[in-house]
């Protein structure tokens, strides 16, 4: 059965002559040139009329003059207006780009289970509200998958801008007989409880996928079981040119969502460029990280750790202001899963912070050898956390980035990009003020305002609209925080 995701993502390719993969090839390469290479920036501004020269050097057989719009500053006022047109090139890139963009939002709809795991869709429908609103810049771009896989325990790369500080690598998870068997128990137990919402799960985390030789197997397996193959994210496309061939065909059968090879430095990307033709990257985005590239970091893990002591030396700069809106490189709103640990972990994006340097909160934790016993944890956890009101004896407030102000029978509720604007009328008593104030549960807060003549079901309705949305406090326990929260106060 093809998915609506799926299906979209490869008409973006079927739909398309041989010829037009072509030239969209190029200009992809001449983005990546663009975007990864001061060099071929500084040789593009000097070429005058002639940028036609530079590309050539560079094997890149489209014309520059025709997509001025896509590199030259005084022609980028023209992008996405109908003078564009006059550059046909940039029309092509600027269509295929709204086609990603579009396929995205699919992935993040994919995640959805409302039938299948209601639970589960509530808590993660609540975490894409709150992240919209709490993340600034990074938010579009989280897809929220339900589950992710780490085949490996740490990586040998240590990228310095890794936004999840993986540690040092200490083994990967082998494809023998036993683990196949764990592992395809594993990924049924996650096709039965979250339907085609496992289908967003994908196999890295604090990893990289090429640190397991077996990878493709376990992508395999993964595919036989859920019919998606998972996105592929690695970081050393080179160390295992095999291997990363066998990845990359599987994803001409079978792929429905588009790898990304992280580039490290500018001769990286000229090693990727001669061992990859444009065709072979076309499935491919290279996530520009070297140090040339106009490529912003999410503050979080060691980007964070990084910016923070260039601040202690007085560095601070406007391009470190812009990435500090873009708060996190975590996407999961849902399960992490170490193979080789035998972990399980409920996750969701947060602003990387002292308290969560990593960029993600950790709800949760379970340990399983087996695939029922990973069930168990599921459930465990499903039940324990994913609550569908306010839990009647937590400290109930509001999140901590919201500003809270109050209005005549009304309140608003500011975070960085979300305003909300909530009746409050139900009786003399302010629920928003109580809220606001923190000092009390769930409960005591309903039998305050009760008391006042308000309907318990009133209430109750108020206090689960506001949770739904995601504006409630959820991060009140510290047993998985770097930093214990000072602001939790008599938690039961
Ligand atoms: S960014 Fe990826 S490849 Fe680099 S250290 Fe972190 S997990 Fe490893």
């Amino acid at each position: 059965m093809t998915h609506a995701a799926t299906e979209h993502y490869r008409k973006i390719f079927d739909r398309r002559t041989r010829e037009q993969l072509h030239v969209l090839a190029h200009i992809k390469r001449f983005m990546e040139r663009l975007v990864g290479d001061m060099s071929f920036r500084a040789a593009l501004s000097a070429s005058g009329d002639n940028p036609r020269m530079v590309t050539e050097r560079y094997g890149i057989e489209v014309d520059p003059m025709e997509m001025l719009p896509l590199w030259r500053n005084s022609y980028m006022k023209y992008r996405f207006k109908p003078e564009c047109a006059s550059w046909p090139l940039a029309v092509m890139w600027d269509e295929y780009m709204s086609e990603m963009l579009r396929h995205r939002d699919m992935l993040r709809s994919e995640g959805e289970m409302p039938m299948v795991n209601p639970r589960f869709h509530a808590w993660r429908e609540r975490q894409i509200r709150r992240c919209n609103g709490e993340l600034g810049g990074s938010a579009p771009s989280v897809t929220h998958p339900v589950i992710a896989f780490e085949l490996s325990d740490g990586c040998t790369i240590g990228c310095w801008f890794c936004g999840l500080s993986a540690g040092g690598f200490k083994g990967y998870y082998e494809y023998c007989e036993e683990h196949a068997e764990i592992w395809r128990g594993v990924i049924g137990v996650a096709s039965e409880m979250f339907g085609s919402a496992a289908r967003t799960g994908f196999c890295y985390w604090a990893t990289d996928p090429m640190d397991n030789p077996d990878y493709d197997r376990f992508l395999f397996d993964f595919h036989q079981i859920t019919g998606a193959l998972p996105q592929t994210t690695t970081a050393a496309p080179l160390r295992d040119e095999a291997l990363t061939r066998r990845v990359l065909e599987l994803f001409k059968r079978y792929g429905g969502v588009t790898n990304r090879f992280s580039v490290l430095t500018t001769n990286h990307l000229d090693q990727i460029h001669s061992a990859f033709s444009p065709e072979d990257l076309m499935g491919v985005e290279l996530i520009l990280q070297g140090k040339e590239a106009l490529t912003a970091k999410a503050f979080a893990g060691r980007t964070r750790a990084r910016k923070e002591k260039l601040r202690a030396a007085d560095n601070n700069s406007s391009i470190e202001l812009l990435e500090r809106d873009h708060t996190t490189i975590a996407c999961v709103s849902g399960f992490l899963v170490n193979m080789r640990q035998g972990r399980l972990q409920l996750v969701t994006p947060v602003p990387g912070s002292e308290r969560w340097p990593l960029g993600y909160r950790i709800v949760a934790e379970r340990f399983f050898g087996t695939p029922n016993e990973f069930r168990e944890g599921l459930q465990c956890i499903i039940e324990e956390h994913m609550h569908e009101s306010p839990p009647p004896n937590l400290p109930i407030r509001f999140r901590e980035d919201l500003q809270y102000e109050a209005g005549d029978r009304h309140f608003h509720l500011r975070s960085r990009n979300v305003e909300h604007r909530v009746d409050d009328d139900a009786g003399a008593i302010s629920v928003g003020d109580l809220i606001r104030r923190g000092d009390c549960t769930a409960s005591e807060l309903a039998v305050r305002v009760i008391a006042d003549g308000v309907t318990a079901l009133a209430v109750a309705d108020l206090l689960d609209q506001l949770y739904a949305a995601g504006v409630i406090d959820e991060d009140l326990d510290d047993s998985f925080a770097e930093q214990p929260s000072e602001r939790v106060t008599g938690r039961m």
